[in-house]
């Protein structure tokens, strides 16, 4: 028997790999320099950490050293994003998107800037001709994520680029889900979001890549670190984490991505099998590998994951559960109300295993069936 709880819940967050965690811990007691002080050596040796961490997330994303900057998170980075807005610009986006840019899009439209929210289509894809017709003459930023985080739909970053890049307009993709999962081509990308707990690194840290040639409209305000972009000490030990997570995703995505991907079809295959009433929300091809989202039918999602105990699942995004309103993801793509609040996330990662499917779709079985039998009665 495995250890239990099992955890499959990892677009949420994931465990920090102990690489990670080694490469870290020197950052927090002998180098706990500040970066800034570059007046003695414990600041230069912690200065020159942080650029080594800024040129290997450089290097995995393919852009140049200093089009990387470092934030909290992708939280930060995607308000730092669409903080470029003013009043009377144009931003186009979709419903689709983390509530990190959906909740500040929300805010600006209430100051002057006009927003457009593309609709997918069933499978949560954003059409490129549809973005090219909603462009205007005052569109200046488009923000459309590389994958989405409940229903994986892993989005034509390069065309919905090429797009903006033909109109002059900048181009914003939130890439923290499919950043260490899936090949990411950046060509097209003006600026992007990410977070380093996504891919078996530290919470609290992310980034940004911002072209060369845009200006940021800062957030933090203060010591002027990240060349004024984003001010306050930069975290050190966190930076440090982030790029040996990054540098071991390069090495291990690729495989990983194969793994996962059946091990989620094993997963499919044994839900179809022995629970009756299930489909799954989401594109069959063009998802992110360890993703399935499956709606139950006659049955409430909180009510199955509460009976569940031995697996750590989610239905939609963590930040939004304690809130009862039908996944704003699964409104968007035609869920209907009904069967998004059936729905349950299953999210893979590199500590599942075969056993661990096999004992999930047995407690999906008995506690969807048994739940079933209760609400008939
Ligand atoms: N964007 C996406 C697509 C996400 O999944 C998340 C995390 N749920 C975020 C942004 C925010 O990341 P963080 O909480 O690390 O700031």
């Amino acid at each position: 028997m495995p250890a239990l709880p099992i955890y499959m819940d990892h677009h949420a967050t994931t465990p920090v790999d102990p690489r990670v965690l080694e490469a870290m811990l020197p950052f927090f007691t002998e180098n706990f320099g500040n970066p800034a002080s570059l007046t003695h050596e414990h600041g230069r040796r912690a200065s020159n950490a942080v650029e080594d961490a800024r040129f290997g997330i450089a290097r995995f994303f393919g852009v140049a050293l200093n089009e990387v900057y470092f934030t909290a998170g992708a939280t930060e980075s995607n308000n730092i994003a669409l903080n470029l807005l003013a009043p009377g610009d144009h931003l186009i986006t979709s419903a689709m998107e983390h509530k990190s840019i959906v909740v500040p899009a929300r805010r600006l439209e209430k100051h002057g800037v006009e927003a457009t929210l593309l609709t997918p289509d069933s499978e949560g894809f954003i059409d490129p001709d549809e973005l090219r017709g909603a462009l205007r003459p005052n569109t200046k930023l488009v923000s459309v994520e590389a994958a989405n985080g409940e229903i994986g739909t892993l989005q034509d970053i390069v065309a919905l680029g090429a797009i903006c890049r033909e109109r002059g307009v900048l181009f914003h993709s939130d890439v923290t889900q499919a950043a260490g999962k899936v090949p990411l081509d950046m060509t097209n990308v003006d600026l992007a979001a990410f977070s380093a707990h996504k891919l078996y690194g530290p919470k609290g840290i992310g980034g940004m890549i911002v072209r060369r040639g845009i200006r940021i409209e800062p957030i933090m305000l203060g010591g002027g670190q990240e060349k004024g972009a984003r001010s306050g000490t930069v975290n050190v030990p966190g930076a440090v984490g982030m790029v040996t997570a990054f540098r071991i995703r390069g090495e291990e995505m690729a495989g990983e991505a194969g793994w996962l991907t059946s091990l989620r079809d094993i997963l499919w295959d044994g839900i179809v099998e022995e629970v009756p009433g299930a489909s799954v929300n989401g594109p069959r091809a063009r998802r992110l590998p360890g993703n399935l989202n499956v709606s139950f039918e006659r049955v409430e999602s909180d009510s199955v994951m509460m009976a569940m105990r031995h697996f750590s699942l989610s239905s939609g995004s963590a930040c939004s559960s304690g809130e009862r309103s039908a996944s704003p993801v699964l409104t968007a793509i035609g869920v209907p109300e009904a069967l998004a609040y059936g729905s349950i996330r299953f999210g893979l990662g590199k500590s599942n295993t075969k056993e661990h499917v096999a004992l999930l779709v047995d407690d999906l079985r008995r506690n969807v069936g048994r739940l079933r039998e209760i609400s008939a009665a």
